[in-house]
Protein backbone atom coordinates (compact mmCIF):
# COMPACT_ATOMS: atom_id res chain seq x y z
CA UNK A 1 0.00 0.00 0.00
CA UNK A 2 2.70 2.26 0.72
CA UNK A 3 6.02 2.61 -0.69
CA UNK A 4 8.71 5.02 0.32
CA UNK A 5 12.53 5.05 -1.58
CA UNK A 6 14.88 7.49 0.04
CA UNK A 7 12.79 10.14 1.28
CA UNK A 8 14.30 13.15 2.07
CA UNK A 9 13.00 16.24 3.83
CA UNK A 10 14.42 19.33 5.46
CA UNK A 11 13.49 22.59 7.06
CA UNK A 12 14.84 26.08 6.52
CA UNK A 13 17.58 27.02 4.43
CA UNK A 14 21.39 27.83 4.64
CA UNK A 15 22.71 27.78 7.97
CA UNK A 16 19.80 27.47 9.37
CA UNK A 17 18.66 24.20 7.28
CA UNK A 18 17.44 21.53 9.13
CA UNK A 19 17.95 17.95 7.42
CA UNK A 20 14.92 15.79 9.36
CA UNK A 21 14.54 12.77 6.89
CA UNK A 22 17.62 11.74 5.55
CA UNK A 23 16.75 9.08 3.52
CA UNK A 24 13.89 6.69 4.48
CA UNK A 25 13.34 3.17 2.75
CA UNK A 26 9.68 1.72 3.85
CA UNK A 27 7.05 -0.45 2.88
CA UNK A 28 3.99 -1.05 4.40
CA UNK A 29 1.58 -3.60 3.57
CA UNK A 30 -2.50 -3.10 3.68
CA UNK A 31 -3.82 -4.55 6.57
CA UNK A 32 -0.55 -3.75 8.81
CA UNK A 33 -0.76 -2.02 12.07
CA UNK A 34 2.67 0.04 12.77
CA UNK A 35 3.81 2.22 15.14
CA UNK A 36 6.42 5.08 14.74
CA UNK A 37 8.97 6.01 17.46
CA UNK A 38 11.70 7.91 18.28
CA UNK A 39 13.09 10.55 20.54
CA UNK A 40 11.07 14.10 20.23
CA UNK A 41 12.02 15.79 17.16
CA UNK A 42 13.39 13.10 15.33
CA UNK A 43 10.87 13.22 12.26
CA UNK A 44 7.81 11.18 13.32
CA UNK A 45 5.57 14.09 12.26
CA UNK A 46 7.13 14.88 9.42
CA UNK A 47 7.26 11.54 7.97
CA UNK A 48 3.29 11.03 9.09
CA UNK A 49 2.20 14.22 7.24
CA UNK A 50 4.26 12.84 4.25
CA UNK A 51 2.25 9.75 4.03
CA UNK A 52 -0.74 12.09 4.48
CA UNK A 53 0.13 14.30 1.91
CA UNK A 54 -0.39 17.46 4.51
CA UNK A 55 3.54 18.38 3.50
CA UNK A 56 5.81 17.17 0.30
CA UNK A 57 9.34 15.39 0.81
CA UNK A 58 11.93 16.98 -1.44
CA UNK A 59 13.44 13.64 -2.63
CA UNK A 60 12.79 10.39 -3.10
CA UNK A 61 9.79 8.41 -4.14
CA UNK A 62 6.00 7.60 -2.42
CA UNK A 63 3.90 5.73 -3.83
CA UNK A 64 0.22 5.15 -1.90
CA UNK A 65 -1.39 1.81 -3.78
CA UNK A 66 0.72 2.07 -6.99
CA UNK A 67 0.26 5.82 -7.59
CA UNK A 68 3.59 8.58 -7.35
CA UNK A 69 2.62 11.03 -4.87
CA UNK A 70 4.37 13.68 -6.40
CA UNK A 71 3.95 17.60 -7.55
CA UNK A 72 0.41 17.23 -6.75
CA UNK A 73 -1.87 20.90 -6.30
CA UNK A 74 -4.00 20.93 -3.24
CA UNK A 75 -7.32 19.77 -5.18
CA UNK A 76 -5.65 16.93 -5.99
CA UNK A 77 -3.92 16.03 -2.93
CA UNK A 78 -7.02 16.66 -1.16
CA UNK A 79 -8.65 14.26 -3.16
CA UNK A 80 -6.95 11.35 -2.73
CA UNK A 81 -6.49 12.35 1.28
CA UNK A 82 -10.63 12.21 1.24
CA UNK A 83 -10.63 8.85 -0.54
CA UNK A 84 -7.72 6.96 1.29
CA UNK A 85 -6.48 8.57 4.54
CA UNK A 86 -8.39 9.29 8.14
CA UNK A 87 -6.09 11.55 10.71
CA UNK A 88 -6.58 11.58 14.17
CA UNK A 89 -4.22 13.70 16.43
CA UNK A 90 -2.89 13.88 20.02
CA UNK A 91 -5.35 17.18 20.94
CA UNK A 92 -8.49 15.87 18.97
CA UNK A 93 -8.76 18.87 16.80
CA UNK A 94 -12.25 18.96 16.86
CA UNK A 95 -14.36 22.16 16.14
CA UNK A 96 -15.09 23.27 19.19
CA UNK A 97 -18.74 25.09 18.16
CA UNK A 98 -19.37 21.68 16.69
CA UNK A 99 -21.13 19.32 18.39
CA UNK A 100 -20.20 15.44 18.52
CA UNK A 101 -22.42 14.55 16.05
CA UNK A 102 -21.78 17.14 13.80
CA UNK A 103 -17.79 16.95 13.95
CA UNK A 104 -18.27 13.12 13.36
CA UNK A 105 -20.22 14.21 9.92
CA UNK A 106 -17.97 16.90 9.08
CA UNK A 107 -16.29 14.56 6.29
CA UNK A 108 -19.71 14.07 4.47
CA UNK A 109 -20.52 17.56 4.65
CA UNK A 110 -17.82 18.01 2.77
CA UNK A 111 -18.25 15.56 -0.04
CA UNK A 112 -21.85 17.21 0.07
CA UNK A 113 -24.25 14.28 1.83
CA UNK A 114 -27.13 15.85 2.87
CA UNK A 115 -27.56 16.45 6.92
CA UNK A 116 -30.25 14.18 7.27
CA UNK A 117 -27.96 11.14 5.43
CA UNK A 118 -24.54 12.30 7.15
CA UNK A 119 -26.38 12.93 10.80
CA UNK A 120 -27.51 9.43 10.64
CA UNK A 121 -24.08 7.97 9.65
CA UNK A 122 -22.12 9.75 12.05
CA UNK A 123 -24.93 8.38 14.59
CA UNK A 124 -23.52 4.83 13.93
CA UNK A 125 -20.49 5.63 14.80
CA UNK A 126 -21.27 7.75 17.80
CA UNK A 127 -23.27 4.05 18.92
CA UNK A 128 -20.58 2.06 17.91
CA UNK A 129 -18.30 3.68 20.30
CA UNK A 130 -20.36 4.08 23.37
CA UNK A 131 -21.07 8.19 23.05
CA UNK A 132 -24.76 7.99 21.88
CA UNK A 133 -25.83 9.84 24.80
CA UNK A 134 -23.30 12.53 24.11
CA UNK A 135 -24.39 13.15 20.17
CA UNK A 136 -25.54 16.68 21.24
CA UNK A 137 -22.52 17.49 23.52
CA UNK A 138 -19.83 19.89 22.73
CA UNK A 139 -16.43 19.39 22.63
CA UNK A 140 -15.22 21.44 25.81
CA UNK A 141 -18.44 18.96 27.51
CA UNK A 142 -16.42 15.81 26.75
CA UNK A 143 -13.42 13.79 28.39
CA UNK A 144 -10.31 13.45 26.57
CA UNK A 145 -10.75 9.86 25.71
CA UNK A 146 -14.36 10.41 24.63
CA UNK A 147 -13.53 13.42 22.25
CA UNK A 148 -10.47 11.12 20.95
CA UNK A 149 -13.39 8.24 20.41
CA UNK A 150 -15.33 11.83 18.29
CA UNK A 151 -12.29 11.95 16.30
CA UNK A 152 -11.73 8.57 15.35
CA UNK A 153 -15.21 8.10 14.38
CA UNK A 154 -14.86 10.94 12.19
CA UNK A 155 -11.94 9.74 10.71
CA UNK A 156 -13.49 6.04 9.72
CA UNK A 157 -16.79 7.71 8.37
CA UNK A 158 -15.31 8.72 4.89
CA UNK A 159 -14.47 4.70 4.91
CA UNK A 160 -10.71 5.71 4.35
CA UNK A 161 -8.34 2.33 3.95
CA UNK A 162 -5.85 4.16 5.95
CA UNK A 163 -5.63 5.54 8.95
CA UNK A 164 -2.61 8.34 10.22
CA UNK A 165 -2.45 8.53 13.82
CA UNK A 166 -0.24 11.08 15.59
CA UNK A 167 0.77 10.54 19.12
CA UNK A 168 -3.72 9.49 19.47
CA UNK A 169 -2.58 8.35 23.37
CA UNK A 170 -0.24 11.41 24.00
CA UNK A 171 -2.78 13.62 26.03
CA UNK A 172 -4.66 10.53 27.84
CA UNK A 173 -4.38 9.12 31.02
CA UNK A 174 -3.17 4.72 30.80
CA UNK A 175 -6.40 3.17 31.68
CA UNK A 176 -8.13 5.56 28.64
CA UNK A 177 -5.17 5.37 26.18
CA UNK A 178 -5.44 1.53 26.37
CA UNK A 179 -9.24 1.86 24.99
CA UNK A 180 -8.58 3.95 22.37
CA UNK A 181 -5.63 1.82 21.18
CA UNK A 182 -8.39 -1.35 21.67
CA UNK A 183 -10.71 0.59 19.29
CA UNK A 184 -7.72 1.34 16.98
CA UNK A 185 -7.38 -2.10 17.28
CA UNK A 186 -10.83 -3.46 16.11
CA UNK A 187 -10.22 -1.35 13.03
CA UNK A 188 -7.21 -2.40 12.37
CA UNK A 189 -8.55 -6.30 12.64
CA UNK A 190 -11.73 -4.77 9.76
CA UNK A 191 -9.41 -4.32 7.37
CA UNK A 192 -8.19 -0.46 7.91
CA UNK A 193 -4.25 -0.03 7.57
CA UNK A 194 -3.34 1.76 10.57
CA UNK A 195 0.32 4.21 11.52
CA UNK A 196 0.30 5.44 14.57
CA UNK A 197 3.27 8.00 16.46
CA UNK A 198 3.90 7.00 19.64
CA UNK A 199 6.70 7.58 22.36
CA UNK A 200 5.38 5.31 24.50
CA UNK A 201 6.65 1.67 24.42
CA UNK A 202 2.96 -0.46 25.81
CA UNK A 203 1.66 1.54 23.25
CA UNK A 204 3.66 0.79 20.70
CA UNK A 205 3.72 -3.50 21.60
CA UNK A 206 0.09 -3.36 20.83
CA UNK A 207 0.54 -2.43 16.89
CA UNK A 208 2.42 -5.46 14.87
CA UNK A 209 5.13 -3.67 13.76
CA UNK A 210 7.40 -1.21 15.59
CA UNK A 211 9.53 1.77 13.71
CA UNK A 212 12.05 3.50 15.18
CA UNK A 213 13.07 7.08 13.63
CA UNK A 214 17.06 7.90 14.76
CA UNK A 215 19.29 10.14 13.55
CA UNK A 216 16.88 10.69 10.25
CA UNK A 217 16.84 7.08 9.41
CA UNK A 218 14.95 3.92 10.14
CA UNK A 219 17.25 2.82 12.71
CA UNK A 220 15.19 -0.52 13.57
CA UNK A 221 11.96 -2.19 12.38
CA UNK A 222 9.85 -4.70 14.10
CA UNK A 223 8.00 -7.33 13.94
CA UNK A 224 6.03 -7.88 17.20
CA UNK A 225 4.28 -11.71 15.56
CA UNK A 226 3.03 -12.69 18.95
CA UNK A 227 1.29 -9.24 19.49
CA UNK A 228 -0.62 -9.58 16.26
CA UNK A 229 -2.05 -13.20 16.72
CA UNK A 230 -2.67 -12.14 20.21
CA UNK A 231 -4.40 -9.33 18.76
CA UNK A 232 -5.94 -11.26 16.03
CA UNK A 233 -7.32 -14.05 18.50
CA UNK A 234 -8.81 -11.24 20.96
CA UNK A 235 -10.71 -8.81 18.38
CA UNK A 236 -11.96 -11.73 15.64
CA UNK A 237 -15.87 -11.23 17.27
CA UNK A 238 -15.24 -7.78 17.44
CA UNK A 239 -14.39 -7.41 13.74
CA UNK A 240 -17.37 -9.83 12.73
CA UNK A 241 -19.29 -7.40 14.75
CA UNK A 242 -18.09 -4.48 12.79
CA UNK A 243 -18.98 -6.18 9.95
CA UNK A 244 -22.47 -7.31 10.64
CA UNK A 245 -23.21 -3.87 11.36
CA UNK A 246 -21.52 -2.36 8.22
CA UNK A 247 -19.99 0.13 10.69
CA UNK A 248 -16.29 -0.33 8.48
P1 LIG B 1 8.77 14.61 16.09
O1 LIG B 1 7.34 14.49 15.64
O2 LIG B 1 9.53 13.34 16.00
O3 LIG B 1 8.88 15.19 17.46
P2 LIG B 1 8.93 16.57 13.97
O4 LIG B 1 8.76 15.80 12.72
O5 LIG B 1 7.76 17.34 14.45
O6 LIG B 1 9.50 15.63 15.11
O7 LIG B 1 10.12 17.61 13.79
C1 LIG B 1 11.42 17.23 13.40
C2 LIG B 1 12.32 18.45 13.43
O8 LIG B 1 11.90 19.35 12.41
C3 LIG B 1 12.25 19.22 14.73
O9 LIG B 1 13.53 19.71 15.02
C4 LIG B 1 11.29 20.35 14.42
O10 LIG B 1 11.56 21.46 15.21
C5 LIG B 1 11.55 20.61 12.96
N1 LIG B 1 10.35 21.08 12.24
C6 LIG B 1 9.17 20.43 12.15
N2 LIG B 1 8.30 21.10 11.39
C7 LIG B 1 8.92 22.22 11.00
C8 LIG B 1 8.56 23.35 10.18
N3 LIG B 1 7.35 23.43 9.62
N4 LIG B 1 9.49 24.31 9.99
C9 LIG B 1 10.71 24.22 10.55
N5 LIG B 1 11.13 23.20 11.30
C10 LIG B 1 10.27 22.21 11.54
MG1 LIG C 1 5.55 14.95 16.58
Amino acid sequence: MIKLRNIHKSYGTGSSRLHVLKGIDLEIEAGEFVSVMGSSGSGKSTLLNILGMLDIHDEGQYHLDGQEIRNLNEAKAARLRNRYIGFVFQSFNLVSFKNAMENVALPLYYQQVNRRKRNREAMLYLEKFGLSEWAHHMPNELSGGQKQRVAIARALISKPSLILADEPTGALDTQTSYEVMEILREINQAGITIIIVTHEHDIAAMTSRVIRLKDGIIAENIRNGDVRKLATTRSEEHTSELQSRQVI
